[in-house]
């Protein structure tokens, strides 16, 4: 489902699960696996036990920072990469379990949500149902896509596949109007891929042909377990594989996508089923229970001329096997039998992203039930694990960091006076959430019904689409989350206005009750200033305090900026991930510049902090200056082993740099680093020519 804010997390991590949506991709996944975790009480922010004193922090501050942490952290055979994040992540996925495992011993006396989220984790670990049933809970679906006889007959069924889940073609979503932020309508936007985006459709290059094959293998061996003879299925996975390659072709790039700019075209019903000519769309919109006037965006014009011919011209059985694949697809998960979810994991995780292991079954069916009913787990959660007093807390760093940035657009040499009443009236907008929504999500209408672990998941889908298009048309709520409060994560929403801090991140080893401002500020602090510079990086800064897509910066000022930003897009440009692929600059930089923005205003709070208190700056800690232990703690709170195949998705589908970078080119950029360790004007941790921006 369609998130744009989404995409201005702290973390996200690249496809992994198939196409879950944005939201998934952007959170955490896959889900962590520490091999003994400490309890999160003796996890430090700064913790000079991680420090490798062989090396020379003004030659790679992230392996001096990090290289005690990953001796210590081997990384786990079932990840992918594992970092701080996961290592928390972890410890959040335990107190979960115990949550889940409460809720799942049948009682007269469980209230409803804990009869939901108790139910639904008791049916996703029977494996034994789940591999008894079989296809059978699946066979309805099956048999409505082979009934499929005409064209005429496709917007109903494609309405019903989106509605449980299945992402084929394109989709249909509820979002804020880009040009009225008051004002929620519905979105159309591309789709319909199996692999992690677009150009892993067209790339020659000798790894993603390899890929490509790989993919169409993996799409060959679910039809073949979904009962297909052999022969058929590797006909059929060569149909999927012709008809996601016409609509990546005529998909934005991903780079394409992060300028809203390129995802602003005005329409309605009635001027898009204009277009659609061969797709009769209000069939399709009374079939979702959408409203059918009403202003509508047509995400990607190019995209939907490209489906309308598809539909036109691709036999009947081809768009059946197309259909068939993605519905597969979406429950090849804990919802079907062992033999469908081991070869889901194969592709996913195991070719793309280079796991040796297969995820317990609990850690994934937690994860799951805190992506179905996770407002429901939530609530459970934060009433044990997450004290009124961290909230506090938490609003006055977020507030010491946005007084930081007044300061610092005040001090701007680039940017004129006018544009700077603008910034600062847009900073002054921005809305702080804390740990969890005030108002909870109701989930009194999904049924969860204990041993129907797919009818679970398709009822959670039906109830989450259902939920989304009922805002079409109705006043925005900024009230709502994106993410789960348990989520090791956090984001900013541009059309909101608001930076959004889930309780789950707010604990050691990002934020802690034992460590000093030095050590929080630099860690904390920079994700608090991380967040709060997406809505004035390359994508924010084009949204108004109100969050509507409209320019407030004058000709000259958008130039200064621009020019800025290219700095940073060549520095990023330059690096090579992994043999034979650099990162994207482009892509990675509104990441990057949030990282570079969000750090310096994390030290310009704490410095403020720390003369208002008078702090002797030479006293030292653990051998360490407070200044030392304010970027080590930053350094540490990144440390993270990532496998080499992962590294590769990450480099060419993700918006965030991989963590070494997110480490040390930043620090390269700033001169106060380099002062606090005394590097030398040569040393690999400076930047020749530092950019900056903010
Ligand atoms: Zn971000």
């Amino acid at each position: 489902m369609f998130r744009l804010s989404v995409s201005h997390c702290l973390r996200c991590i690249a496809w992994t699960a198939g196409l879950a949506g944005f939201l998934a991709a952007c959170q955490t996944v896959p889900p962590a696996a520490a091999p003994a975790a400490p309890p999160a009480a003796e996890l430090r922010v700064f913790d000079s036990g991680l420090i490798d004193k062989a090396v020379d922090p003004c030659e790679n501050f992230y392996r001096f920072s990090c290289n005690g942490w990953f001796t210590r952290n081997p990384l786990p055979a079932d990840q992918t990469a594992y970092g701080r994040d996961t290592e928390l992540n972890e410890i959040n996925r335990v107190h979960l379990k115990q949550i889940l495992e409460e809720a799942a011993v049948p009682s007269a006396t469980r209230s409803s949500n804990e009869q939901k989220i108790g139910d639904e984790y008791a049916s996703c670990m029977d494996t034994a149902a789940v591999n008894k049933l079989g296809l059978a809970p699946l066979k309805p679906e099956l048999d409505r896509i082979a009934a499929l006889k005409t064209g005429a007959e496709l917007p109903a069924l494609l309405a019903h596949l989106h509605a449980i889940g299945v992402s084929a073609f394109f989709f249909m979503g509820s979002n804020q109007d880009f040009a009225d932020s008051n004002s929620v309508i519905s979105f159309y936007g591309a789709d319909g891929l199996g692999l992690p985006e677009r150009d892993y459709y067209t790339r020659t290059d000798a790894k993603s042909v390899e890929q490509r094959q790989q993919y169409v293998a993996h799409v060959r061996k679910i039809f073949a377990l979904a009962g297909e003879a052999e022969e058929q299925a590797a006909k059929d996975a060569d149909t999927v594989l012709a008809i996601e390659t016409r609509l990546a072709k005529a998909s934005l790039t991903i780079t394409e996508q992060r300028d809203p700019q390129n995802l602003n075209h005005p329409t309605d019903v009635a001027g898009l089923s204009k277009e659609l000519t061969h797709f009769a769309l209000t069939d399709y919109v009374a079939a979702a229970h959408a409203p059918a006037t009403g202003k509508a965006n047509d995400m990607e014009p190019k995209f939907f001329a490209e489906f309308n011919g598809l539909v036109a011209d691709t036999p009947m059985d081809q768009i059946r096997t197309y259909l068939r694949w993605h519905l597969l697809h979406a429950y090849a998960g804990t919802s079907l039998p062992e033999s469908f979810d081991q070869e889901n994991w194969n592709f996913y995780f195991h070719i793309l992203n280079g796991a040796e292991k297969q995820q317990e079954r609990w850690k994934r069916c937690t994860k799951r039930v805190d992506e179905e009913l996770g407002e429901a787990l939530g609530q459970a959660y934060v009433a044990k694990y997450f004290p009124p007093a961290e909230k506090q807390r938490a609003l006055e760093m977020a507030l010491a960091v946005e007084q930081a940035m007044d300061k610092d657009i005040d001090g701007l040499d680039w940017m004129s006076a006018e544009t700077k009443v603008k910034a600062k009236d847009k900073l002054h907008t921005v809305m702080n959430k804390i740990g969890y929504p005030d108002k909870w999500r109701d989930y009194a209408k999904l049924d969860i019904v204990r041993g129907d672990a797919l009818g679970n998941e398709m009822r959670a889908h039906e109830f989450e689409v259902a939920r989304d298009l009922a805002k079409i048309g109705k006043p925005v709520d900024k009230g709502e989350w994106q993410m789960t409060p348990p989520t090791v994560n956090a984001y900013y929403d541009p059309q909101m206005n608001n930076v959004n801090f889930p309780a789950g991140i707010m604990q050691p080893p990002f934020f802690g009750d034992k460590d000093d401002d030095a050590a929080n500020y630099g860690d904390m602090g920079a994700v608090v200033g991380h967040e709060l510079t997406h809505g004035f990086d390359d994508e924010g800064r084009q949204f108004d305090k109100d969050g509507n897509l409209k320019d407030w910066w004058t000709k000259d000022d958008e130039a200064k900026f621009t020019e800025r930003a290219d700095c940073t897009v060549k520095q990023y440009d330059a690096i090579e991930a992994v043999p034979g692929v650099h990162l994207n600059g482009k892509l990675t930089l509104g990441e990057n510049l949030a990282d570079l923005g969000g750090l310096w205003l994390a030290w310009e709070a704490w410095l403020e902090k720390a003369q208002a208190v008078h702090l002797d700056m030479s006293a030292k800690t653990d051998g360490y200056t407070p200044e030392q232990r304010f970027w080590i703690a930053y350094a540490q709170g990144w440390c993270t082993q990532t496998r080499p195949e992962r590294l590769r998705t990450q480099a060419l589908s993700n918006p965030h740099s991989p963590e070494e970078f997110r480490t040390n080119t930043v620090l390269t950029n700033l001169p106060e680093f380099a002062k606090s360790f005394s590097c030398k004007k040569t040393a690999a941790m400076v930047a020749p020519k530092p950019c900056r921006v903010w």
